[in-house]
Parts: C-alpha cells; sequence; structure tokens
C-alpha cells in the first residue's frame, strides 16, 4: 500500500482522496469502486460509523443504518466478481468482511454504545473483568436477580422479565442523553448497566420458559 492511502485522520474519519491501486487514478478514500476504471477499492482504515457513511453518535436512524449496510452489501456481493480477476474477488471479500463488522457492531445498542465509548477511550470492560464495583449497580441487579430466583410461576417470571424489560428501555434513554450531553461517565457508567440488564433480560425468558403456559392462556411475547 502506498504512503497516501494510510493518511488517515484520528478518530477514523477517511481523509480526501488516495490513488486507485489498479490504475493509479485518484478516488475518495471511502470509496468502494474507482470511478475511472470501476476496479474495487481494498478497505480502508476508518471507523464503523465511516465505514457506513453515518456521522459519530448514538443515536442513529437505524433504517438507514439497514439502507446503507444492504446497499453496499449488494455493491459487494460475490456474483458481481464472478468474472473478475482473482484479486478484485478477494478485495471484494475482505471489504464485506469490514462492512459485516462495522454493521454487527452497531445495530444492537449495547454494542454500539460500548464502541462508541471505545472511539472516546472509555473501555467499559477492562480485561474481561465482569465484577461490578459500582456499590449501587451492585445491589440493583442483586435484587433484581434474587427477585428472578424467586419467580416459581410463569405469571411470576413473566413480570420479572417485563421489569428487566422496562430497565433496559430506560438505561437506553438515559445512555442516548448521556451521549447527546457529552456526559461519557454517565454513557460509560449506564453502558455497563445496561450490559448487565441485557444479561437480565435472557435470563428471565429462560426461567419463564421453565414453566408450561396455560392451557387456554392467551399467547404472551
Ligand atoms: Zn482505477
Amino acid at each position: 500500500m502506498n504512503d497516501v492511502a494510510h493518511k488517515i485522520t484520528g478518530a477514523g474519519q477517511p481523509d480526501g482522496i488516495v490513488a486507485c491501486w489498479s490504475c493509479n487514478g485518484p478516488i475518495a478514500a471511502d470509496a468502494l469502486f474507482c470511478n475511472t476504471c470501476w476496479a474495487v477499492q481494498p478497505p480502508r482504515p476508518m471507523d464503523h460509523f465511516a465505514r457506513l457513511g453515518l456521522d459519530i453518535r448514538f443515536a442513529i436512524d437505524t433504517a438507514e443504518l439497514d439502507r446503507r449496510y444492504f446497499a453496499r452489501q449488494r455493491q459487494l456481493h460475490p456474483d458481481r466478481f464472478a468474472t473478475r480477476t482473482p484479486r478484485e474477488r478477494a478485495i471484494s471479500q475482505n471489504q464485506a468482511v469490514c462492512l459485516n463488522e462495522a454493521y454487527e457492531a452497531l445495530k444492537d445498542p449495547l454494542s454500539r454504545a460500548t464502541y462508541l465509548l471505545k472511539l472516546r477511550g472509555i473501555d467499559t470492560n477492562p480485561d474481561g473483568c465482569n465484577t461490578i464495583k459500582d456499590p449501587t449497580l451492585l445491589m440493583e441487579q442483586m435484587e433484581l436477580r434474587e427477585g428472578l430466583a424467586a419467580a416459581d410461576t410463569r405469571e411470576a417470571a413473566t413480570q420479572m422479565l417485563r421489569e428487566a424489560e422496562a430497565h433496559v428501555n430506560q438505561s437506553l434513554a438515559h445512555i442516548g442523553g448521556a451521549f447527546a450531553a457529552g456526559d461519557l461517565d454517565t454513557a460509560g457508567r449506564e453502558t455497563t448497566r445496561l450490559k448487565y440488564l441485557v444479561k437480565l433480560v435472557d435470563e428471565a425468558r429462560t426461567r419463564r420458559a421453565c414453566f408450561a403456559p396455560a392451557a387456554a392462556a392467551p399467547a404472551q411475547s
């Protein structure tokens, strides 16, 4: 790779113009294809938001995320490269891998918050450590888990699931507000809380599945 291709600024927005590997013509650093020779371009270093043409923010339009992802995925579909050179096929596959990675990181709000904090230099899961250091959070999670463990009917487990889901929604609202206000401390603390709440929702679903639904009860989600 030449020096021009490495000219990338800090947070990962591709900077300006680079040279096409095939015809050496000038192209935008985030272009998938050269608009002179139409050769597919290798993935260049950029953050996941830039990869999908989105601004760096927590409150993204997920329908827009989907549109951008699927449009790029179509452009990189292997069928389109069946008659191209092995090098172009390999480059298109590399692009598709980077695109999928960006999409996976951004579509789920917990992973999006975690990634956004990482971009800002905050690691919410240092060394894979799962110990809760925040006493308030620890107390809350212990109480919620005790409540779930005590749920001994389908109705009680459903009630705990609803409660856990309400906490998740409230947590997402707090995270959105904190990012919008530039309050990274709160965003970090709340993202750690969300991680435990998401696990709690999973556990509540598992717990509820232990109890058979009553025969004539209406279907519940
Ligand atoms: Zn070219």
